[in-house]
């Protein structure tokens, strides 16, 4: 038995590909170039943390993940607003994502679909919301995080946060 398995505040890089119920592929990284994240710090999506819960370094995991523990359902449509409702001078971009205040003073993250010299669109939902997720992942490593890691969230470090 080993102990380098996947589990609370441990860094693990995994090789993966993410793909949708059509097959289409949205995202990977190899052994060579893994994806770094912080175990338990929601970093990644709900559904495959839970999946790779347990698993010891060389494990395959296979997981479908439910809109629910992925990226969310759906919720309402886009909605296109003068971009003067932006701060003066941001750098808009297709699929960025912004975050706008509620009059509650909730913040709600919007994605930019489209944009004109005078508006831009931004949808409320995830790219990838309403999508069910297959995953294919292998776990490469694992190491206990810093501290620093565990205060910020995230990982420092090649394939990690440089700042
Ligand atoms: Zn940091």
């Amino acid at each position: 038995m080993t102990d380098k398995v996947v589990t609370k505040n441990k860094v693990i890089s995994i090789a993966y590909t993410l793909r949708l119920s059509s097959g289409d592929l949205i995202d990977e990284s190899t052994a060579e170039e893994p994806l770094l994240y912080l175990h338990g710090a929601g970093n990644i999506v709900p559904g495959l943390e839970k999946e790779l819960e347990g698993a010891g370094v060389g494990a395959k995991v296979s997981a479908v993940v439910s809109p629910d523990e992925g990226y969310g359902q759906r919720i309402g449509d886009p909605q296109e607003v003068p971009r003067s409702a932006f701060p003066e001078g941001a750098e808009l971009q297709e699929g960025m994502a912004v975050v706008a205040e509620d009059e509650q003073g909730q913040q709600i993250p919007l994605f930019i679909t489209s944009l004109t010299e005078e508006t831009v669109t931004v949808d409320p939902n995830h790219p990838l919301a309403g999508e069910t997720l297959h995953f294919e992942v292998t776990i490469v490593e694992t190491r206990d995080a810093t501290l620093e890691e565990i205060a910020h969230g995230h990982p420092h470090g090649p394939g990690g946060h440089h700042h």
